[in-house]
C-alpha cells in the first residue's frame, strides 16, 4: 500500500473515532494451515462498517472471530471507507469473520459450517450489499444488490487480493483465477490476501 494510502486512512480513522490498537502482525504457514502473530482486532462496527456473526446471525460478530493481519484490517478499512464515500446513503460494509485471536483452525466447532482457511490473518469474509437496503447479511443470491456486490469485489481487487471467492448463482466475474465461485458463498465474497 502506499504511503499517501496509510496517511489518508489514518486521517480518516481519527476522524470516524475509530479504536483500532495498531501493531505489525505476523501471518505464519499458509491461510489453510497457519497461525497469526500479534493480530489486530476489527472493531466492532464504525461509521463505514458494521461486522456481522454468521453462527448467531446478528451484529455484532463476536470480538474472538475479528482478528487479522495489520495489513487485512487495514484493507478491510480502506474499502469501508471508500464504498461509503461513494454510497454515503447506502447500507455500511457488512464484515463476518477474519481469525481467531492467533489464528488456527477455525473449523465447524467454531459453529456453522466453519472455514477450511481463515487461518493466518489473511482472510476476511464481506457480506454481499442486500437489495433491499438492509444492514444484515443476507441469505440467498437472490437477496443480493449485484451491482454494489460486483463494485465491492472490483475494490478488493484494486486493493490487492490475491483471490476472491464468489457465489455461483451471483453472476459476480472478475479475472479468471482471482475471482472464483465456489459453494456457500452465494451470501458473501470471501477475500484472500497474499502471503
Ligand atoms: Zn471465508
Amino acid at each position: 500500500m502506499q504511503i499517501a494510502t496509510h496517511i489518508a486512512l489514518g486521517l480518516a480513522m481519527a476522524a470516524s473515532g475509530l479504536q483500532v490498537h495498531w501493531h505489525q502482525s505476523t501471518a505464519l504457514g499458509t491461510q489453510t494451515a497457519g497461525r497469526l502473530e500479534q493480530g489486530v482486532r476489527l472493531p466492532a462496527q464504525g461509521r463505514t462498517f458494521f461486522t456481522w456473526d454468521p453462527v448467531l446471525r446478528r451484529a455484532p460478530n463476536r470480538a474472538w472471530r475479528r482478528f487479522g493481519t495489520d495489513r487485512l484490517v487495514r484493507v478491510v478499512l480502506l474499502v469501508a471507507r471508500r464504498y461509503h464515500a461513494a454510497h454515503p446513503r447506502a447500507a455500511r460494509m457488512a464484515i463476518g469473520d477474519l481469525s481467531r485471536p492467533h489464528g488456527g483452525d477455525f473449523g465447524p466447532q467454531y459453529g456453522y459450517i466453519g472455514h477450511a482457511s481463515h487461518q493466518n490473518g489473511l482472510d476476511v469474509d464481506v457480506y454481499y450489499p442486500r437489495a433491499d437496503g438492509r444492514e444484515l447479511a443476507p441469505r440467498w443470491a437472490s437477496e443480493i444488490d449485484r451491482g454494489l456486490s460486483q463494485e465491492l469485489v472490483n475494490r478488493f481487487l484494486a486493493a490487492g487480493a490475491q483471490v476472491i471467492f464468489v457465489g455461483p448463482n451471483t453472476g459476480l466475474t472478475g479475472p479468471p483465477g482471482r475471482v472464483q465461485a465456489l459453494v456457500q458463498h452465494d451470501n458473501h465474497l470471501h477475500v484472500r490476501l497474499p502471503l
